[in-house]
C-alpha cells in the first residue's frame, strides 16, 4: 500500500526515524532502559512546553486518558468544575466531571463562536463552590482558537485552577502557559506533536502537586496524583506502551530539533496554502478568520455532494479528510494540517479535491 495523506486531526502521519523507533530493542518497564526513556519524554515535554514551573505526568491511553485523570484528580470532594463549552469536546469535558460524580457548572456558547466572557465570570462570582475552571484550546470540532488568555485571567482573578484541554494545540498553536497561568495542560502523542496514538500527557504547575496528591483517586488507573509519584521515582505504575514510548521520544527529539515555534509556522504555511486553494474552488469556510486555528479547517458540505462520496473520492487518490461531528455531521468536513506532510502533499491534495468537487 502507498503513502496515505491524513488530513484528519490525528493519528497524523508521521517522520520515517519515528516509525523506526517502534522496533528498538525490548525492555522491562522496572529497568533502567525504561527509567531512562521515561525521563527523556518527560524532560522534553517541559523543554518544549513549559520549562522550570512544570511537571508532568504520562499515561498509557489516547488523549481522553490523560483528560479524565487530570479532570478527575484535579477537584476536591465538595467543590465543582466549570466547564466551557462550545464544541464536542468541551463537552467531553463536562461529561468526565459527571461521570466522577464532581459537580459541574456548563458555560455553554455557540460552536462557531467564543464563550461569552461575562457569563464565566458572573458564574465565578455567584458559585465560590467552583475550584477549577476547564476550557479547550484548539476546539478539533470546528477548529476554533478559544480564548484562552482572557478566560484564564478571569479564573485567576477569582482564585481558580485553570485545566487545559490542548490535544489538538500543542506544537500548533502558540501558547505561553506560564503566563496565561494554566495550572494543568493536556497533551497527547499523536497530533501537533507528530508521534504515535497510544500515550498522553498532563504538564502540571510544580505548586499544584501539594494540593493534587492530597485529593482521594478517583479512578485507579488514572489516579493523576499516584501516576506522577510513581513516575518521579522512575517507575510507571503500570505496563506503559513502550514501542509508543520510543516514538513519542524521537518525536520528542524531532520538535526540538525543528523548534516549536518552526513547527507551528510549518502548520499555518500548510493551511494558508489550502485555504487558497478552498477559496479558489468555492468552498465554504464554516469560521471567520480571526477564530480559525493553524491546524484546521471547517468546510460546508458543498451542495449536492454527501460527505461520504467526497471522503471516497479523495481517499481512492491517497488522502482521508475528516467528518463533521456532533451536532454538524453531515453539514462539514474537515481538513487538517498536522504531521509530517510535505507542502507538495497539500497542493497535490488540492488537485485531487479539485477533480472529486467535480
Ligand atoms: C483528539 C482530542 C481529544 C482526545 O481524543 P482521543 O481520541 O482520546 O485521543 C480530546 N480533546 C481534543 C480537543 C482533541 O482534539
Amino acid at each position: 500500500m502507498g503513502r496515505t495523506v491524513l488530513l484528519n486531526p490525528g493519528p497524523v502521519n508521521v517522520s520515517e526515524q519515528v516509525r523506526k523507533a517502534l522496533v528498538n530493542p525490548d525492555i522491562c518497564h522496572r529497568e533502567e532502559e525504561f527509567t531512562r526513556l521515561l525521563g527523556s519524554i518527560r524532560a522534553r515535554l517541559l523543554q518544549a512546553f513549559a520549562p522550570k514551573a512544570y511537571t508532568s505526568v504520562v499515561f498509557t491511553g489516547s488523549g481522553t486518558a490523560a483528560l479524565e485523570a487530570a479532570v478527575a484528580g484535579s477537584v476536591e470532594e465538595g467543590r465543582g468544575l466549570l466547564a466551557v463549552v462550545n464544541g464536542v469536546y468541551g463537552e467531553r469535558i463536562a461529561r468526565i466531571g459527571r461521570i466522577h460524580r464532581i459537580p459541574v457548572k456548563e458555560i455553554r456558547a455557540s460552536w462557531t463562536a467564543w464563550p461569552d466572557l461575562e457569563a464565566i465570570k458572573s458564574a465565578l462570582r455567584q458559585e465560590p463552590a467552583i475550584q477549577v475552571v476547564a476550557l479547550v484550546h484548539h476546539e478539533t470540532t470546528t477548529g476554533l482558537l478559544n480564548p484562552v488568555v482572557e478566560v484564564a485571567r478571569l479564573a485567576k482573578r477569582y482564585g481558580k485552577v485553570v485545566l487545559l484541554d490542548s490535544i489538538s494545540g500543542l506544537g500548533g498553536e502558540p501558547l505561553d502557559l506560564d503566563a496565561a497561568g494554566v495550572e494543568l495542560c493536556v497533551g497527547t502523542a499523536n497530533k501537533c506533536l507528530q508521534g504515535l496514538p497510544g500515550l498522553s500527557f498532563v504538564l502540571i504547575r510544580q505548586e499544584e502537586i501539594p494540593r493534587l496528591l492530597a485529593i482521594p483517586p478517583r479512578s485507579l488507573y488514572l489516579s493523576l496524583g499516584e501516576n506522577w509519584q510513581s513516575q518521579e521515582k522512575g517507575e510507571p505504575l503500570f505496563t506503559p506502551t513502550i514501542p509508543i514510548a520510543y516514538a513519542l521520544d524521537e518525536a520528542l527529539a524531532e520538535l526540538l530539533d525543528e523548534g516549536v515555534a518552526n513547527r507551528s509556522s510549518r502548520f499555518e504555511a500548510a493551511s494558508a496554502l489550502l485555504r487558497e486553494g478552498f477559496e479558489r474552488l468555492g468552498l465554504r469556510f464554516l469560521l471567520p478568520p480571526s477564530l480559525r486555528s493553524r491546524t484546521i479547517t471547517a468546510l460546508h458540505q458543498p451542495d449536492g455532494l454527501p460527505y461520504h462520496t467526497l471522503h471516497d473520492r479523495l481517499k481512492a487518490q491517497g488522502f482521508v479528510i475528516y467528518a463533521g461531528q456532533g451536532a454538524l455531521a453531515g453539514q462539514i468536513f474537515r481538513v487538517a494540517t498536522m504531521g509530517a506532510v510535505r507542502l507538495d502533499e497539500y497542493r497535490a491534495f488540492l488537485d485531487a479535491l479539485a477533480l472529486s468537487l467535480r
